[in-house]
């Protein structure tokens, strides 16, 4: 036990030091994992931004557009006129007047549809319909419950802007309330589809592909029965539904191949991004579909009531996205990982080393049992242990008996060889919790913790027995003699007093006759 209690204290030292380098190593993976975070993080919502922004820069500019169009051609005393006159007709009036308009206006219409817009709807005080000249022969339906804008123009007279589905077709709507010296003359719309908001960003940014679905649920509920067949359920995007004139502006934008792999990436994210399709929310991931990855936008579009009734999908090739891909952080993260097994092993194998060293720097190389420099290591322990709890120990110290006459007669190896069998002999009669050392040439020393006189004296006789008994090497026969100190029979508690007791108890026994042992005793 005493033996082992410096291999203990630097096992608790090499503990220490494996739990602070795995301290530091966890500490630098979650670093790690927490920069890659953040960059990840920045990364995704600045390319998230970057699309919202070329939607939107978009829909700037056709709103300005839309703002030129309406002061310079439609709030125009003519049409105002028209108009005024309209809101006190009878509908027999209101048929020709509507055809007027349409005559006024249709060249007007015509050089608009060639910039991608789509409708010019004037709406009479009260939400009806007046004139579509998009579709001149559908009139006359009330629109202030089924179009926010409309009834946000005629009720609060403003003008208002924002996506909207309608009965014919979603896009983006503006509505300008009409005045003529602050009468109020009812509400123009004008309006641009979605496909043609896609058919300007395709012109615009040719490397992003651009999806358009709609939520189905919507699409059921507003738009006419007739114009349903202008839609149909978008293939592993179950809720949702295509306008197909959208679909197919996408569709042509793109090869075959890539169409595919676009499906795929699509599907794919539909199934695996079930929870932030679920939330409504734009979004962006990246995908990597053979080798290439894809940055993949998922724009929520939202009506005037903040509601999410569509998503524009953005899906471009994401070059820079590999730096910032898993694979970076975990080549990273094994980098760290390797470097500290590294040091793991370096600190075992310093750890065996040094045990092996300590080792040899504590044992007798021809016996294989401590030397005298551990022995007195451990005793002096055993005095501090001694001074504090008085807890008695004592040593015996050992000396061949004509051990000379060995060499002489049967020469150094064979004495050697005794020397070997004598400390297993010392060995076997002493407890665990003994200590057997060499002392030096052919003596030996034991220390016997919790051990008075009287009792050392009787493991010292059974030694001396033991050994007078055993038949050594060669059919050698020998004998030892041996001095007995106990700790509390000295008068200095010192190790060098202590074991000058037991020599001098030996040197007694040798002259006594020798195979014999002598027990120092307090005079
Ligand atoms: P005594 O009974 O008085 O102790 O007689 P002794 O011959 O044992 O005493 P002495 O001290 O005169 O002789 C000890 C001898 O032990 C001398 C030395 O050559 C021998 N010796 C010391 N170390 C070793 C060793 O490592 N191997 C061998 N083979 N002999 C050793
Ligand atoms: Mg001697
Ligand atoms: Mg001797």
């Amino acid at each position: 036990m005493h033996y082992f209690s410096n291999t203990l204290r630097e096992n608790k030292r090499i503990l220490i030091l494996i739990l602070l380098g795995l301290s530091i190593w966890a500490f630098l993976s979650f670093f790690l994992k927490a920069n890659y975070n953040e960059k990840k993080n920045s990364y995704m919502s600045a390319e998230l931004d970057s699309f919202k922004s070329k939607v939107f820069t978009t829909l700037e500019m056709y709103e300005t557009f839309t703002e030129y169009i309406f002061y310079n051609d439609i709030n125009t005393d003519k049409v105002l006129d028209l108009m005024a006159i309209a809101t006190q007709s009878n509908d027999e009036q209101l048929q020709s007047l509507r055809w007027d308009l349409y005559d006024l206006l249709i060249e007007q219409y015509q050089l608009l549809q060639k910039y991608n817009f789509r409708q010019l709807h004037f709406i009479l005080p009260g939400g009806d319909s007046f004139l579509r000249l998009h579709a001149p022969h559908q009139y006359g339906d009330n629109l202030l419950t089924v179009r926010d804008t409309i009834r946000i123009a005629d009720q609060e007279r403003r003008y208002i802007t924002g996506f909207e589905e309608g009965r014919i077709f979603n896009g983006y709507r503006s509505v300008f309330p009409l005045f003529k010296d602050d009468h109020h003359l009812g509400s123009v719309e004008i309006s641009i589809s979605m496909a043609s908001i896609m058919k300007v960003m395709a012109s615009l940014y040719p490397s992003t592909a651009l999806k358009f679905v709609l939520c189905k649920d919507m699409v059921e509920s507003v738009v006419f029965d007739v114009e349903q067949i202008n839609y149909t359920p978008a293939p592993f995007f179950p809720s949702y539904m295509l306008d197909k004139e959208v679909f197919q502006i996408y569709q042509d934008s793109l090869s075959t191949e890539n169409y595919t792999t676009y499906s795929r990436i699509v599907e794919d994210i539909v199934r695996t991004n079930q929870s932030q399709i679920n939330a409504l929310k734009s979004f962006n991931t990246v995908v990597s579909y053979n080798d290439v990855d894809y940055m993949v936008a998922f724009l929520s579009i939202e009506n005037l009531s903040h509601e999410h009734v569509a998503y524009l999908i953005g899906i471009y090739q994401a070059k820079t996205a590999r730096i910032f891909g898993f694979q970076t952080f975990f080549r990273e993260w094994l980098f760290v990982t390797l470097f500290f097994m590294l040091f793991f092993i370096s600190v075992w194998i310093y750890d065996r080393k040094q045990k092996q060293l300590n080792h040899l720097a504590c044992t007798d190389k021809l016996t294989r049992i401590m030397n005298r420099h551990r022995f007195l290591e451990i005793v002096e322990r055993e005095v501090i242990q001694y001074q504090r709890y008085q807890r008695d120990f004592s040593v015996i110290l050992l000396d061949i008996d004509h051990f000379k006459r060995i060499n002489d007669q049967y020469g150094h190896n064979a004495g050697d060889d005794v020397l070997k069998q004598t400390a297993i002999i010392l060995k076997s009669c002493a407890r665990k919790q003994d200590a057997v050392a060499r002392w030096g040439g052919e003596e030996f020393i034991l220390q016997l913790p919790e051990t008075g006189a009287a009792q050392a004296a009787r493991v010292a006789e059974r030694i001396r027995q033991a050994m007078a008994d055993h038949l050594f090497v060669k059919g050698i026969r020998l004998t030892a003699s041996m001095g007995v100190a106990a700790m509390s029979e000295v008068e200095s508690q010192d190790i060098d007093v202590l074991v000058n007791c037991a020599d001098e108890k030996l040197y007694q026994a040798k002259k006594e006759g020798r195979n014999r042992v002598v027990i120092y005793l307090r005079p």
